[in-house]
């Protein structure tokens, strides 16, 4: 059973703003579940109505077995940690940690000696028991990040709820304390609810990931199965970097053979990889494919090696070095298709190249709903060698 779930939630602030729209959304006990999506689409309200900082206006909050509707914040067993993470300054490194426990001494029937236990427990979980004296104006912004994270995990809730806690930090320390809440998890084996707009983060940190967009929920998967089989437009092109190529057209069939046909651009298609009955006169599509799927066909001398009748001639307008691979961007017939290949590929702006997409991972989309299609008889195949992720 789910521990934490969210059915048909919806929040409409006081000035009319709807902010969450029938969110239905459960996690189960232990699982590290990551909510992604733009500016404005409704992720720290999702929090905030779990933590019990708003009510739902309609729909039903569980955890744990039981409602809890109308129960007020402390009474939730969940703990937040907020972007902006407010640490006493006047209080030592471990008077932070030991506030909250000390608050609630009683309540939680703890003893000094157990609260001290938990403080240390945690200090050396997370890399800061050498700063237990120091005060936060002496710390580095990742090591009070890593106070913040402690004062929530000393109380041992039944929920974190995580709220872009990373996103002040630089990037190194960033990934650094990316690193540190992975372990973390793997440790303390507690459900977490984790918000950012960055799916890097997202990719990386979630067991499960809901994309929302809206107020609305878009896809809820393992990171994998969002990036392989995303449900829509909006998934396939909010995760992943570089962003897919998506190319709106028409898919033809003319004596027996299918082409995709956008202005000039023309691309031949096996039968079974386009979405099933193709209709004849044409059917309005999205081709979608990642630019790790484009590869340049080989050169062989003077001559390229045109095994393949769904080459595409292109032209590089701009190449951007990624370290290990580079990032092409190629005109092609009047198309612009992104390119990932190996650095060590000598390319350069200007130069005329063949591109080869890897049809069996196209995706098709419905260019009015934006709703994937499934393909015809022929299935993709199943695994993705790498999933793009760079940063
Ligand atoms: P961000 O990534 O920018 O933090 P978010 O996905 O967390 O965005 P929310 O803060 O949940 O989005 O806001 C969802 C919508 O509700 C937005 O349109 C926002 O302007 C609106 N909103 C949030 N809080 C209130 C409030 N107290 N009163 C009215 N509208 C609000």
């Amino acid at each position: 059973m789910a521990w934490l779930r969210l059915q048909s939630v919806t929040k409409v602030y006081a000035d009319g703003t709807v902010a969450l729209r029938g969110l239905s959304l459960a996690a189960a006990q232990g699982e590290f579940l990551v909510l992604v999506g733009p500016s404005g689409c409704g992720k720290t309200t999702t929090l905030r109505l779990i933590a019990g900082l708003e009510e739902p206006t309609e729909g039903e909050i569980w955890l744990g077995g039981r409602c809890i509707n109308g129960l007020p914040p402390r009474k939730r067993d969940v703990a937040m940690v907020f972007q902006n993470y407010a640490l006493y300054p006047h209080m030592t490194v471990y008077d932070n940690l030991a506030f909250g426990l000390r608050m609630r001494r009683r309540e939680l029937g703890l003893t000094k000696a157990e609260i001290d236990q938990r403080v240390r427990d945690v200090a050396e979980m997370l890399g800061i028991g050498r700063l237990l004296d120091k005060k936060p104006a002496a710390l580095s912004g990742g090591e009070r990040q890593r106070v913040a994270l402690g004062r929530a995990i000393v109380r041992r809730p039944a929920v974190f709820l995580f709220d872009e806690p990373l996103s002040n930090l630089d990037a190194q320390l960033r990934a650094e304390v990316r690193r540190d809440l992975k372990r973390l998890h793997a440790e303390i084996q507690t459900t977490m609810v984790y918000v950012t707009h960055d799916q890097i983060e997202a990719m990386t940190l979630g067991d499960r990931v809901a994309v929302l967009r809206d107020g609305q929920l878009q896809q809820v998967g393992t990171p994998q199965q969002l990036y392989d089989r995303p449900e829509n437009l909006f998934v396939a092109c909010f995760l992943g970097s570089p962003r897919i190529n998506t190319v709106e057209g028409e898919l033809v069939v003319e004596s027996g053979r299918v082409q995709f046909r956008c202005g000039a651009f023309r691309m031949d298609v096996p039968p079974g990889l386009v979405p099933a009955d193709v209709p004849q006169g044409g059917w309005r599509l999205v081709w979608a494919i990642r630019p790790e799927h484009i590869s340049l066909a080989r050169e062989t001398g003077n001559n390229y090696n045109v095994a393949e009748g769904t080459d595409l001639a292109a032209r590089v307008t701009v190449v951007e070095p990624w370290g290990r691979e580079q990032v092409l961007y190629c005109d092609c017939g009047g198309v612009e298709l992104t390119v990932l290949c190996p650095a060590a590929l000598a390319v350069r702006p200007g130069q005329q190249v063949l591109l080869r997409p890897l049809l069996t991972e196209s995706l098709w989309f419905d260019p009015t709903t934006g709703r994937r299609m499934e393909l015809g008889c022929q299935a993709r195949s199943e695994k993705v060698p790498g999933n793009g992720m760079t940063g």
